[in-house]
C-alpha cells in the first residue's frame, strides 16, 4: 500500500550556551556551540533534513555564526529564522529576570526595538530576512505576532504545547499548525498572514485532550503528593513527551510519532538547542559526546517514521506554504483541525 505523505521539520534554537539555573548572559556571550554546527548541518544534509535555525542575537553578531550561518543561506541546505533571547538583545531596559526573560511580558515597544535591532543585524551579517521566529524561552502573545506580520514574517513557532508556569502559558493552544488570533494567540483567528506552527508535544496514548486532562490534574494536590505523574510515567500508563532528542530518548520520540500518526497530524516537529551539541554547557543533556548521541535519536526517529509515511522533509516556511489549504480530521477526541 501507498505510504501516506508526512512533512518532518527540525528546528534549531541557534544561541549562546550558559548554565540555565544561572543568571542569563547579557554582554560577551560565549557561543562555542557554532562550532559543532557544521558537522550537524551535514549529517542533517545526509538524512535528508532541511534544518530551520532560529537565530539569536549573540550568534548573529558573532564572527564564525555569521559565516557558518550565511554559507547554509546561500546554499540553500537550511533556513535562517530569527530567536529573540531579550536578555543579550539591545536595546536593554534594565536588568533580566525571570518574567523579562519571556517576550511575551515585555511591553510591546521593548519588543519592537528589539526584534528591529535583531532583524537588521541578522540581514546584515548573514544576509537574510527572516521569515520565521521563535521566541526565547518560548510563549507568544496577539501583540507579538501582529508586529511580526509587519515586519513581514509568515511563520511563528513560540507555542510550546501543553505547558505552563508561573510566567506564561500555552496550554489549551492547539498542537498543530494554525493561523492564530491576534487578539489571544492561543486561538485560531481570520488572519491569514502569519501561520504558527508548534512543535510536537503530546502524549503515549492518542487521546492528547483526555491525556492532558489526567496529567494536568495529576500535577496538582492532592495527587502530586503521591508523585502520580512519576508514577505514571515509569509504569508507562501515561507520558508526556516533546519532540526533542535533548530531552527525550528515540524510543519515546518514536512512541510520540506513533500517536501523532494515528491522529493523523500532517507535520512532525522536532526540536533542539544548538548549545545542546556540546557536553555540559547548559546542563540540560548531561551526557559525554552530546552531539552524537543527539544525532543518533534524530536517526533513530527518521528511521521509524519512514517505515510509516513519505517523508517530505521542509523548513518550518517550506511547511507553511506546505500545509496551506490541507484539511483533515483528527482521529481522536482533540477537535478537528483545519490546517493552514
Ligand atoms: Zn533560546
Amino acid at each position: 500500500m501507498q505510504k501516506k505523505d508526512v512533512l518532518f521539520v527540525l528546528s534549531i534554537d541557534t544561541e549562546e550556551e550558559w548554565l540555565w539555573d544561572e543568571e542569563f548572559p547579557q554582554d560577551d556571550c560565549s557561543v562555542k556551540n557554532i562550532t559543532k554546527l557544521p558537522e550537524f548541518n551535514e549529517f542533517c544534509k545526509s538524512l535528508g533534513i532541511r534544518p530551520t535555525y532560529f537565530v539569536d542575537y549573540a550568534v548573529a553578531q558573532d564572527e564564525l555564526g555569521q559565516k557558518v550561518l550565511s554559507q547554509f543561506a546561500s546554499e540553500k541546505s537550511a533556513e535562517i529564522g530569527a530567536h529573540l533571547h531579550p536578555w543579550c538583545n539591545p536595546p536593554f531596559f534594565g536588568k533580566t529576570r525571570e518574567a523579562e526573560s519571556h517576550v511575551i511580558n515585555l511591553p510591546k515597544e521593548q519588543v519592537e526595538q528589539k526584534l528591529d535591532a535583531l532583524t537588521d543585524l541578522i540581514h546584515r551579517n548573514i544576509g537574510v530576512r527572516p521569515k520565521s521566529f521563535r521566541s526565547g524561552r518560548w510563549g507568544i502573545d496577539g501583540n507579538t505576532l501582529e508586529l511580526l506580520a509587519s515586519r513581514g514574517f509568515s511563520v511563528d513557532s513560540s507555542i510550546y504545547p501543553f505547558y505552563q508556569n508561573d510566567f506564561f502559558s500555552c496550554l489549551g493552544a492547539p498542537t498543530v499548525p494554525y493561523w492564530p488570533s491576534f487578539t489571544d494567540a492561543l486561538l485560531r483567528g481570520n488572519q491569514r498572514t502569519l501561520a504558527e506552527i508548534p512543535i510536537t508535544a503530546g502524549f503515549s496514548v492518542s487521546r492528547f485532550n483526555t491525556a492532558e486532562k489526567i496529567h494536568g490534574a495529576l500535577s496538582k494536590p492532592p495527587f502530586s503528593w503521591f508523585k502520580m505523574v512519576g508514577a505514571l510515567w515509569h509504569t508507562k500508563l501515561l507520558r508526556k513527551i516533546y519532540l526533542s532528542p535533548e530531552l527525550t530518548n528515540s524510543a519515546n520520540m518514536n512512541t510520540l510519532v506513533d500517536t501523532c500518526l494515528k491522529n493523523n497530524h500532517q507535520v512532525i516537529h522536532m526540536y533542539l538547542h544548538s548549545s545542546s551539541l556540546i557536553d555540559g554547557a547548559t546542563g540540560l543533556l548531561d551526557v559525554d559526546e552530546a552531539c552524537e548521541r543527539i544525532k543518533s535519536r534524530i536517526a533513530a526517529v527518521i528511521k521509524h517514521l519512514g517505515k510509516q509515511r513519505n517523508i517530505k522533509f521542509c523548513t518550518i516556511s517550506e511547511a507553511a506554504i506546505a500545509l496551506k489549504n490541507v484539511s483533515y480530521s483528527c482521529a481522536s477526541d482533540c477537535s478537528p483541525e483545519v490546517l493552514l
